[in-house]
């Protein structure tokens, strides 16, 4: 038996991690993959919980060692996934999710095409830099940074087979649950 990848995409603030957590206590057996990065943790986050993090060096040595499924630079910084995350839970019928940027879901589409892609899309730019200036957690010169990503991710993410506007949140929230829950289905039938 083997799981289903879910990778949900989108810009920076946009939401994707509350909506995934949202989706996760609905829907079992829904496993959150946790990405290796060089960017430092951020004061509310822990080592393994957010990510696993790594120095330039770890994560240079186990992308030569073959260890990422899919790896990008955000930001100034390394982010990838690992396939110690992934691929042991898909072979044991476990379902995965991972919170990735457009090039890497766009990577992953590439090797694994049974990969269902979401994109989260925001009501429109301006509520993204509210959003991340909401959240606290970034300098001014790193929600600058992550606007500017933001502009050619989201002319990317209209080829996306499945677009979710995070407008209201309740209502974005339920709808990647029930599209979660109809590829799931799909897939016993
Ligand atoms: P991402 O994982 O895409 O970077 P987050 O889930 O961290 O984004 O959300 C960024 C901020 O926006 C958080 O403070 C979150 O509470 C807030 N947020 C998420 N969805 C909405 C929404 N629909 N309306 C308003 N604020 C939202
Ligand atoms: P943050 O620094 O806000 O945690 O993440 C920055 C961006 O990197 C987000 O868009 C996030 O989805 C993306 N990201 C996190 N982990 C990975 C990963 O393993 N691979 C790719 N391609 N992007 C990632």
């Amino acid at each position: 038996m083997s799981g289903r990848l879910f990778v949900v995409s989108g810009p920076s603030g946009v939401g994707k991690g509350t909506l995934i957590a949202r989706a996760r206590a609905e829907v079992p057996r829904l496993e959150l993959a946790t990405s290796a990065t060089t960017r430092p943790m951020r004061p509310s986050e822990q080592q393994g919980r957010e990510y696993h993090f790594l120095s330039p060096e770890e994560f240079q040595r186990r992308l030569q060692g073959g260890e990422f499924l899919e790896h990008v630079e955000f930001a100034g910084h390394r982010y990838g996934t690992l396939r110690s995350e992934v691929e042991r839970r898909l072979a044991d019928g476990s379902n995965v999710i991972l919170e990735i940027d457009v090039p890497g879901a766009r990577e992953i589409e590439r090797q694994l095409p049974d990969s269902v892609l979401v994109f989260i899309a925001p009501p429109d730019v301006g509520d993204l830099e509210q959003r991340l200036i909401g959240r606290g957690t970034n300098s001014p010169q790193d929600i600058a940074t992550r606007l500017r990503i933001a502009r050619s991710e989201l002319e990317a993410g209209t080829d996306f087979r499945y677009v979710i506007v995070n407008d209201d949140v309740e209502r974005a929230a339920s709808q990647l649950t029930e599209l979660i829950r109809a590829a799931l289905d799909e897939e016993t039938r």
